[in-house]
């Protein structure tokens, strides 16, 4: 029997280890603009809507809406984990006062899953240092 490889772990550079260290610990966080409080996602150097620099990590509410979403049944993640999970949801996620994020949804049944649907948040570790926030139905 031929073993599977582990799910790849994500490369963490400093510009977006804050939000992996935060999910770590069960919180998330992404960058606020301190010029236009523009929420930032994925974390860039610069605020996407004014060009500042001084963005500034912050705590968000952790549900929020789904905007889009995709399933997968592909078994070209072939790796230990995914292939268990399949069919895989990633989804577009509006989070309540933040940014449009990408997260995989979990627990839930594929006829069930909708544009609008409120989701929550939830943290996996994927290591000593990262988390990664997945989310389920409220
Ligand atoms: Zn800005």
């Amino acid at each position: 029997m031929n073993a599977l490889p582990s799910k790849p772990l994500p490369e963490i550079p400093e510009l977006t280890r804050p939000f992996w260290s935060a999910a770590r610990e069960g919180r998330l966080v992404m960058q606020k603009c301190s010029s236009c409080g523009t929420v930032n996602f994925h974390p860039k150097p610069w605020c996407i809507e004014c060009g500042d620099r001084n963005l500034v990590w912050t705590e968000m509410k952790q549900e929020g809406a789904v905007y889009s979403y995709t399933i997968s049944h592909s078994v070209a993640m072939n790796y230990l984990g995914w292939q268990e999970e399949l069919p895989v949801v990633m989804c577009l996620i509006d989070i309540d006062g933040g940014a449009r994020m990408y997260a995989q949804l979990t627990d839930v049944a594929e006829q069930d899953i909708h544009v609008g649907m409120r989701v929550k948040a939830y943290f996996e570790p994927i290591g000593e240092e990262a988390g990664i926030p997945k989310f389920r139905p409220v």
